[in-house]
């Protein structure tokens, strides 16, 4: 009977060993990158309000779950199981449009995101100030980095330390929270930017390369997949499927 209990409990774990290994395989997850949302979009990387809205309820109808930063980390890791759809909400550069047009959408369904902010541009014209970064952060918008001043991350050690470190500790100061995560200003980064991640400790930095992360993925080099101004919903789907 010991017996038969032992080799009962052992297939148990090995059941659920696999299906964790299994969920974490082959789950893709699209991290989607917009900037400015606002009523009348221009150039490439504004996005138009309606359009947004189209695309939040898109995610809410088609069963999607906005992931924390943290929750992403965890499904690509395999220590935590995995929402059937599984999205990473990303917003760039800390513009105001964030508070005013973008927040109340994900607070109406619920959606958590990612803000990556600029530390210097922060209390500045046009941008978010301290107590709206306040607010997000208390209510599941996590607040990450993008750098004191938006530079290419392509420079010597020194300078791209500062760059980041030195954003990392006003946005702590902040929310009191310390960002885990870069996304590297456009796109830009090489091996010393890597290094200093995780010198850092950061748990990832992010690209604008285009496709669906997974565990496969070297941390410090996540795909996201930009939402360009004009995306139909059709494009936004497509997106959302295959990355691109
Ligand atoms: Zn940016």
């Amino acid at each position: 009977m010991k017996k038969l209990v032992t080799i009962i409990l052992s297939l148990f774990i090995l059941a659920s060993t696999n299906v964790v290994a299994f969920a974490n395989s082959t789950t893709k997850i699209p991290v989607l990158l917009y900037h400015v949302v606002t009523p009348n979009p221009s150039g490439t990387y504004q996005f138009s309000l309606t359009e947004f809205k189209n695309d939040m309820a898109y995610l809410k109808n088609n069963g999607y779950t906005a992931l924390s930063i943290n929750q992403y980390y965890s499904i690509l890791n395999g220590t935590s199981s995995t929402p059937t759809k599984p999205v990473l909400l990303t917003f760039d550069d800390s513009t105001s449009d964030f508070y005013t047009n973008v927040y109340p959408v994900l607070k109406q369904y619920g959606f958590k995101a990612t803000q990556f902010a600029v530390s210097d541009w922060i209390n500045t014209s046009g941008h978010l100030t301290s107590a709206q970064l306040q607010t997000l952060s208390a209510n599941g918008i996590d607040i990450e980095n993008h750098t004191t001043n938006h530079q290419s991350l392509t420079s010597d050690w020194n300078t791209q330390y500062s760059a980041i470190n030195n954003a990392n500790i006003k946005i702590k100061s902040i929310t009191n929270n310390a960002p885990s995560s870069v996304a590297y200003p456009y796109g830009s980064y090489n091996s010393t930017t890597t290094s200093i991640l995780q010198n850092l400790g950061c748990k990832g930095g992010f690209t604008v390369s285009g496709g669906l992360s997974s565990s496969d993925n070297n941390k410090y080099k996540l795909p996201r997949i930009v939402i360009a101004n004009g995306d139909s919903i059709s494009v936004f789907s497509r997106k959302l499927t295959t990355g691109y």
